[in-house]
């Protein structure tokens, strides 16, 4: 049997855990205030007069508000000087008052009343001829601001919040740090309640109640597959029950202060045959060969190529051919789980200290099983650096 795999149940492990304490600050209004003249130098850079962020990661980043993005418009306009300015709907004041980490212009909208011109007034008053728009935000909000604001040249501002938000604090680090620790933790345990005929729907929701004794508010999301359906990177509708022999694939993640932790972890249940142990050590070695490409200076892409080139050498692909990698290698985490940059082919941004990704070149064996192993690094000055340490063998999963 697989060592730490089994002997256990969920009512023994979630009694056994208790609320984190190792944890990392909450990002500072100095790191927020230099976030925003970071945003303005880039600004000046791409010769655009304002920002507009909407509800969602990015107003998260810049000014605290925690909210995602709904049919209302609550968005902030950056001018390159003076204050911030929220548009926001007015009933939210209260709420808005307590969540807001910085000092800002609030502009409130009754609900019978058009965001929208809130938006064009602003624009006019400080005379924004460019507006670069948040590539996340809804293009309904866009078109409208268009309509009010025809003479506004609406321009993507992917380069000044990607350029704000790819590289990481070490506050950041920090707090991502802390989640990628717990969910590994809640990995390890979720691990020792496996028993044949346990359900994936129990598995999980073990994982998000040892998520919450930690500390965090639950699972951000949470796949468990046993068997065939791991041949899917994202498996397969309907319930499934554990059965001996089984390949475990389990990917799942918790925030903290918004920042995501996702670590996949694959073992058998029982004991893995010749092919498992075969395509789960070119699994570890593809891993180890995408963190081993990481310098500053080298291509996203560089990193995902490395990792094929093992995949190829053990007789997989080529490119994303099945038996292989059908996916990209990693992609960037942060306040968003997915957020650029990619470790793809065509990414051709240049890795730079405090870039943080995802580590993931899963092997699909089409119809049979699939092996993921994911950890997340960090790019250094000499590197790249593991969040979580990678799992050690098949036979150990959690060393
Ligand atoms: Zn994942
Ligand atoms: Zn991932």
């Amino acid at each position: 049997m697989t060592r730490g795999i089994g002997g256990s149940n969920a009512s023994a492990q979630l009694a056994d855990l208790a609320p984190w304490t190792d944890r990392a600050p909450a990002i500072t209004v100095e790191e927020r205030l230099a976030r925003i003249e970071k945003a303005r130098r880039l600004m000046g850079e791409n010769g655009v007069d304002a920002l507009l962020v909407g509800a969602g990661a990015s107003l998260r980043y810049f000014a605290g508000v925690p909210w995602g993005a709904s049919e209302r418009l609550v968005a902030m306009l950056l001018p390159r000087s003076g204050k911030p300015i929220l548009v926001c709907p007015r009933f939210e004041l209260g709420t808005l008052e307590a969540d807001l980490a910085i000092e800002a212009d609030l502009r409130l909208w009754e609900e019978d009343e058009s965001p929208s011109e809130l938006v064009a007034d602003a624009l006019r008053e400080l005379g924004v001829v460019r507006l670069a728009v948040d590539p996340a935000m809804a293009f309904l909000f866009v078109d409208r601001i268009r309509k009010v604001a025809p003479s506004a040249d609406i321009v993507d501002a992917s380069a000044i919040v990607d350029g704000c938000r790819m590289q990481k604090s070490e506050a950041e680090l920090a707090l991502m740090r802390q989640a990628k620790a717990m969910t590994l933790e809640v990995q390890r345990r979720a691990a020792l309640i496996l028993q044949p005929g346990i359900t994936a729907t129990e598995v999980r929701r073990f994982i998000d109640e040892a998520h919450r004794a930690l500390g965090s508010s639950g699972s951000s999301f949470c796949i468990v597959q046993f068997g065939r359906s791991t041949a899917f990177p994202h498996g397969l509708p309907g319930e499934s029950i554990l059965g001996e022999g089984d390949v475990v694939l389990i990917d799942t993640g918790c925030t903290i202060e918004g920042y995501h932790s996702d670590i996949t972890r694959t073992y058998v249940f029982g004991a893995a045959n010749d092919e498992q142990r075969r395509i789960w050590s070119l699994e570890q070695e593809a891993q180890q060969a995408a963190f081993d490409a990481v310098r500053p200076g080298v291509p996203c892409e560089a990193v995902d190529a490395a990792a094929r080139k093992v995949l190829e050498r053990g007789g997989l692909g080529p490119d994303y051919r099945l038996p292989g990698l059908p996916h990209r290698t990693g992609h960037g985490i942060g306040l968003s789980i997915h957020e650029p940059a990619y470790l793809v082919r065509g990414d051709k941004t240049p890795l730079a200290p405090g870039m943080c990704f995802s580590n993931e070149p899963m092997i699909v064996v089409p119809d049979r099983f699939g092996i993921r192993l994911e950890d997340h690094f960090y790019v250094t000055e000499e590197g790249a650096a593991w969040f979580t340490n990678p799992s050690p063998s098949i036979d150990a999963p959690f060393g």
